[in-house]
């Protein structure tokens, strides 16, 4: 792997191979200490980023806004107050979460006593990407923390307003020997992935998430993969249209499209394909009015690298509705596309943005082939009244996560793991998930010494120690 940042636009600010050593080793170092095993350690490192969060909200908010155009209190939904959350909840439960846990022990071996307790894993790595730069940087540092770890923080490049806010603040909020923010973009990261980590969580694309797996391979680190992929929304005639395309829309717009969870696209079944459409322009309409560039609670597109994939797929379909769109501004309109080619740009990869076509087929056996014949979702949305419907969705398909009625909301119950399966990750997080992720769950054995039960197994077996043994094993 290359591990050259000749590329880093101050080469006299470089953070290479050496720099990320020496960070590793110093938070190493830290951890050795056993400082962060404690739990009041881990609580006062919560409750001071939960200080941060609430004491510079404006300064987040900020950010974000200068990263995303976000809507301050979109950014409150989905990232601070998220967040807070996330935090409390943790705070609420850790004392239990962390608590030893007894287990049986079969009789050949009594008497003793056997248990199993969390342990941290060490120092691990979090790189998060651009789309909720400050939810999917910290909540997986929160799920580090409580699990007493030392961390190094990646957050990503391509929202770098909210990475600055980051780096400034966290260390002074945090215990900075323990919690480290590295800047930058992709030699930073691969100086990074030089190094023996004992977890890595990555958040973000596939691509760059088999370059991750490679190079914890290479050291045998764990790996949390955090991707994305395209999350159908099942429609069926019987259900409740315009309320499912008020949800719809609303999970798929929000953020401008760039949610991971986010309805990638509508899977209409039968009659529905025909009046979805118009739901979707009414409820389009109802959030953000008739042109929806005057709007200040629609967001904006990254940047013009993904403005441009994005604009190429506007052409791929009939226009239902929107297909404005604004280069100078990053502005792409919410836009609905209908009798979409199931093979065409806007159906072959996750589109990341406010585009959302319209595939119909002509039942749900049709559905859940379109379904299983794809890499496994991310997440699966379905509208629909019938409960067999839900039972055939729940075990014939396969996803990260599964939701009726509502699109990206089950992130938001604290005690469903967040994860993807096949293509769409590995591993998964949130609340005690995330201390299963970031802890080594340790058996132990308790046996004395005084009373020698064990006598029988010892050789030279004798045709009576057989007879014993078989009975009690
Ligand atoms: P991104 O471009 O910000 O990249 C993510 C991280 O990877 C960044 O920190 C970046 O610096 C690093 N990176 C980029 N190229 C690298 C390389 N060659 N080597 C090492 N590190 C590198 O974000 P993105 O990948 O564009 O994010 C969008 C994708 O992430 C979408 O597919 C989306 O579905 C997925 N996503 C998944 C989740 C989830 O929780 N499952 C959440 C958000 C986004």
């Amino acid at each position: 792997m290359n591990i050259d940042t000749s590329t880093d636009s101050d080469p006299g600010n470089a953070f290479t191979a050496h720099h990320a050593a020496e960070t590793v080793a110093r938070l190493r170092a830290t951890f050795n200490t056993g400082r962060t095993k404690p739990l009041a350690w881990r609580k006062q490192q919560l409750q001071e980023l939960r200080r941060l969060l609430t004491e510079q909200q404006d300064v987040f908010t900020e950010a974000l806004h200068a990263d995303l155009g976000k809507n301050a209190t979109e950014s409150y939904v989905m990232e601070i107050g998220f967040l807070v959350k996330e935090i409390d909840h943790t705070l609420r439960h850790l004392n239990r979460w962390t608590r030893p846990h007894r287990v049986w022990v079969p009789l050949a071996l009594t008497p003793a006593h056997a248990w199993t307790v969390r342990e941290p894993l060490g120092t691990v790595l979090i790189i998060s990407p651009w789309n909720y730069p400050l939810n999917l940087a910290l909540a997986p540092l929160i799920g580090a923390l409580a699990a007493g770890n030392c961390v190094v923080l990646k957050p990503s490049e391509v929202a770098p307003a909210t990475a600055a806010v980051l780096a400034h603040w966290l260390p002074r909020a945090l215990d900075s020997e323990a919690v480290a923010v590295v800047e930058g973009g992709v030699p930073e990261t691969t100086a990074l992935l030089e190094q023996r980590f004992d977890h890595i969580l990555y958040t973000g694309n596939g691509a760059v998430g088999r370059i991750v797996a490679t190079a914890a391979a290479r050291h045998l680190t764990p790996v949390t993969l955090e991707l994305g992929g395209k999350s159908p929304a099942v429609v069926e005639p019987g259900a409740d249209l315009a309320a499912a395309a008020r949800r719809i829309a609303w999970g798929k717009f929000i953020n401008a499209g760039q949610t991971c969870v986010a309805p990638d696209y509508v899977l209409a079944i039968g009659e529905a394909g025909a009046a979805i459409e118009s739901h979707l322009t009414e409820a389009i309409r109802e959030m953000y009015g008739a042109d929806p560039a005057r709007s200040g609670d629609y967001g904006r597109i990254i940047n013009e690298r993904h403005f441009d994939r994005l604009e190429r797929l506007l052409e791929d379909g009939r226009t239902v509705t929107g297909g404005d769109h604004d280069r100078s501004t990053r502005y792409i309109a919410p836009t609905v596309l209908a009798d979409v080619d199931p093979g065409s740009a806007v159906m072959s990869d996750e589109i990341f943005g406010p585009i959302l076509p319209i595939v119909r087929v002509p039942d749900l056996d049709a559905a859940i082939a379109f379904i299983n014949e794809r890499d496994k979702p991310l997440a699966l949305y379905a509208f629909t009244a019938s409960r067999r419907s839900k039972r055939r969705l729940t075990s014939e398909t396969s996803s990260g996560g599964l939701a009726f009625g509502v699109p990206t909301a089950h992130l938001t119950v604290p005690g469903l793991p967040f994860g993807g399966v096949g293509e769409s990750g590995m591993g998964s997080y949130h609340g005690s998930h995330s201390l299963d992720t970031f802890s080594h769950t340790k058996s132990i054995l308790d046996k004395p010494l005084k009373l020698d039960t064990l006598a029988v197994t010892y050789p030279p077996y004798t045709r009576r120690k057989d007879r014993i043994l078989r009975r009690v094993m």
